[in-house]
């Protein structure tokens, strides 16, 4: 179903949008990758997904808090593919320190990255996308969209804002074939979530293995990771046909993180 459709994940040289761009590779979908690492450091990762896909695989490596980068990096995927059919907004950064002490810069490129790249990647989609009549725009928010931790006070806001701008593009392409939704993960590891281990690990001189304990066992019900293949298998169903009346929604992964 994916072959002959286009699917860009930002932030997709490494854990969760690798994984998705990974399950749609698998799909023959064609997938631009993103980040910003130069070429020849993801010549491995391009290579290795050209080989199991029949679609084209492509880098942009663009900086998605910068909105000029974006508005390139989108007009050059539409010239070059047609349209973006799947958009899955995914590249943010984390950083832990209470609000007093929050650095302005980690607060800006948090909300630029977690939520304005999200306003800018979908704006410059959706005439493509309408005028094929049909689109899939997926927003990788966090349980931290709906519910807040202390010393995230960034990451928490660009969370929840993503959430309500995907309500809002949800009602604006409501009968045009479209959907928009926001997937909300628990704890995945990935090198996002292995910094924060390895910070308590520090500032509580315990081992890794007791961090990671103790970082499942304050959050997250099930004591496991989410893993990066489930997310992505996630991300496919909601492009698929089956999803087509689902919109507006904020749906968890998060191994009960937020029933409690
Ligand atoms: P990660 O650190 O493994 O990957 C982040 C990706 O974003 C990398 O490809 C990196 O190159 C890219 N990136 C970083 N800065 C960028 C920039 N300025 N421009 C473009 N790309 C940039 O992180 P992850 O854990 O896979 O997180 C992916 C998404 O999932 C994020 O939105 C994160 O908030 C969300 N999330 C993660 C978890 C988790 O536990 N890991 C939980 C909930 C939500």
């Amino acid at each position: 179903m994916f072959r002959n459709k286009t699917v860009l994940i930002t932030g997709s040289t490494s854990g969760i949008g690798r994984a998705i761009a990974e399950g749609f590779a698998a799909q023959n979908a064609n997938i631009i990758l993103n980040g910003i690492e130069l070429i020849e450091e993801v010549n491995m990762i391009l290579d290795e997904m050209s080989r199991k896909t029949r679609g084209t695989v492509v880098y942009e490596c663009a900086n998605m808090a910068d909105s000029d980068a974006i508005e390139i990096m989108m007009k050059r995927s539409i010239e070059r593919f047609g349209s973006v059919d799947v958009l899955v907004n995914n590249a943010c950064i984390q950083h832990v320190s209470p609000i007093e002490s929050f650095p302005v810069e980690k607060w800006d490129i948090i909300l630029s990255l977690g939520l304005s790249s999200a306003f800018h990647t979908i704006r410059h989609a959706l005439p493509a996308m309408r005028q094929k009549g049909w689109g899939r725009i997926i927003n990788i928010a966090s349980a931290h969209g709906l519910v807040a931790s202390v010393q995230k006070s960034a990451y928490v806001a660009a969370k929840h804002g993503v959430i309500g701008l995907t309500k809002v593009v949800a009602l604006e392409t409501a009968t045009d074939n479209i959907t928009c939704n926001a997937i909300c993960p628990g704890w995945v590891l990935t090198p996002l979530v292995q910094k924060q281990i390895d910070e308590k690990a520090e500032k509580m001189g315990i081992s890794l293995s007791e961090a990671q304990y103790d970082l499942l066992q304050e959050k997250q019900p099930s004591m496991a990771f989410v893993k990066p293949e489930d997310l992505a298998a996630f991300a496919l169903f909601l492009s698929g046909d089956a999803a087509s009346q689902i919109t507006g929604s904020a749906m968890t992964m998060d191994g009960g993180w937020v029933s409690r």
